[in-house]
């Protein structure tokens, strides 16, 4: 037998880790600056949370984790997306009777769909959402999109592109499903299963279709936009120009269904174009729904918009278009212990200098002074500080600074003043007069 992960899942190492840091650091700036606040909801729900009515997507119909545990009546289903929770907790905690709607809200991590596994398709992988519910404004589904926007611009990703779509509201949604049952009723006997299935739950959704992509009958279907009455023209329009005030640059793809079924007005998806991204190209993508609160039984007409980001794909997007994030594995202070008699004192000053807070290691397995050094250069170290056994008897150790190569002997107790000072004068060194922190004024000189 072997022990390895399952298939689809990954281990995230330690020597991987910095990127995904620096992903939720940015995360967290980003929100708190469009002041979107963080839920997190569990990662098991009922199953009726995620299974509802007879909801026609692929996520919920095929690949969703579901369990019943021995001796319980109860089935629940591992999350396959944050929507359905969030909407539940929405409900659940009655914040549709806070005074500051719409709730601004956003989650961060791992979803799980049975789904084949291939590049950017997991069985497990990390989203970073936000959901926006209970207030229905086009400045809402722009400000969505302009924070998913600004996020991965700041990533530096280029190669990305808005696909935008609107699906109109209830009354322009039925005429157009009625459209296109009498466009596809010639033909949905020969189509895919799944067709055939989502021809009777839900039309729209055979747009989304792979498998039947290339036929005939899919080439000239009618079009969404014929269909949408006045209102929801004018919401479409004004979201629109709300992506143009903001530089936002977007494409209206008016085959963009997508998944859920509850989505109305507004659809979109952020894909990129880099060619060595792959078949999975979307990296983020949502839309505005209603119903969702009223399913979950709180009160009608309390609109929602959301958008999920896999960031696995997010990662497969920068690596395409050769971003990298990782930042150095490097350390303030090395403590080299030359004698196995000065650990303790070792061990006292690695502890005062993490208290004064600098990033410090040490060795721990007694190896030579050679060993030590390269450790002290594979780590970047900026300080290397040694004790042997003499230094017990002196009371103090050499301190080397690895980049000017200068060396002094420092007292135990004035270890932490010595490196402070080291760590200020380097500090100095990059700050001009001018009192700014990032000048230009000595490269212009
Ligand atoms: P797709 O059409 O690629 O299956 P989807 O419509 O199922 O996507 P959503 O449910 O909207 O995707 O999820 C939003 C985002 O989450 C996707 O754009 C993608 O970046 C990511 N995502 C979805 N499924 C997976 C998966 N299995 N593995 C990795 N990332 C995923
Ligand atoms: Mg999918």
């Amino acid at each position: 037998m072997s022990y390895q992960v399952p298939r689809g899942t990954q281990d995230i190492l330690p020597n991987e880790i910095s990127k995904w840091h620096r992903l939720e650091e940015l995360i967290r700036q980003f929100t708190y600056v469009y002041n979107y606040q963080e839920i997190r909801t569990p990662i098991f729900e009922h199953t009726n949370v995620f299974k509802r009515g007879n909801d026609s997507s692929d996520m919920v119909n095929k690949e969703m984790y579901t369990f019943q545990l021995e001796n319980s009546s109860t089935s629940l289903t591992l999350r396959p997306e944050g929507t359905a929770g969030v909407a539940r907790a929405f409900v659940e905690h009655k914040m549709y009777g806070y005074a500051d709607l719409p709730m601004k809200m956003y989650y961060v991590g791992p979803q799980c769909r049975h789904e084949r596994p291939q590049k950017g398709r997991m069985r497990i992988f990390n989203q970073f959402g936000v959901e926006v519910i209970g207030a229905k404004s086009p400045l809402l589904d722009v400000e969505t999109i302009a924070l998913g926007w600004s996020f991965i611009s700041a990533l530096g990703l280029k190669d990305m592109k808005v696909l935008i779509n609107t699906l109109g509201d209830d009354a322009s949604r039925a005429a157009y499903r009625e459209a296109l049952k009498e466009h596809f009723k010639n033909d949905i006997d020969h189509m895919c299963t799944d067709c055939k299935r989502r021809y009777e739950q839900n039309p729209l959704r055979i747009l989304d279709c792979k498998i039947d992509h290339d036929l005939d009958v899919m080439k000239q279907v009618p079009k969404m936009a014929d269909y949408l009455n006045e209102e929801s023209k004018t919401y479409f329009e004004q979201v629109l120009e709300g992506l143009d005030a903001l530089g936002i640059p977007y494409e209206v793809d008016d085959k963009l269904v997508r998944g859920l079924d509850y989505y109305t007005h507004t659809v979109f998806e952020v894909v990129s174009v880099n060619k060595e991204m792959g078949a999975q190209s979307t990296v983020f993508a949502g839309g505005r729904y209603d119903g969702l609160v009223e399913y979950f039984g709180g009160p009608e007409g309390m609109s929602g918009i959301g958008w999920a980001m896999g960031l696995e794909r997010l990662l497969i997007a920068l690596e395409a278009e050769g971003i990298s994030l990782v930042d150095e594995d490097s350390l303030d202070v090395y403590v080299l212990c030359l004698s196995p008699k000065a650990s303790t004192t070792v061990l006292q000053v690695v502890t005062q200098l993490r208290a004064a807070g600098y990033r410090t290691d040490t060795d721990y397995l007694n190896r030579s002074m050679k060993a030590q050094f390269k450790t002290v250069d594979r780590k970047h170290a900026k300080v290397a500080i040694m004790i042997g056994e003499q230094d017990l008897e002196s009371g103090s150790a050499a301190v080397k600074n690895i980049e000017t190569k200068e060396k002094t002997e420092v007292a135990f107790d004035s270890i932490v003043e010595a490196i402070d000072a080291m760590f200020g004068e380097a500090e100095e060194e990059h700050t001009c007069t001018c009192g700014e922190e990032h000048c230009t004024c000595q490269k212009e000189q």
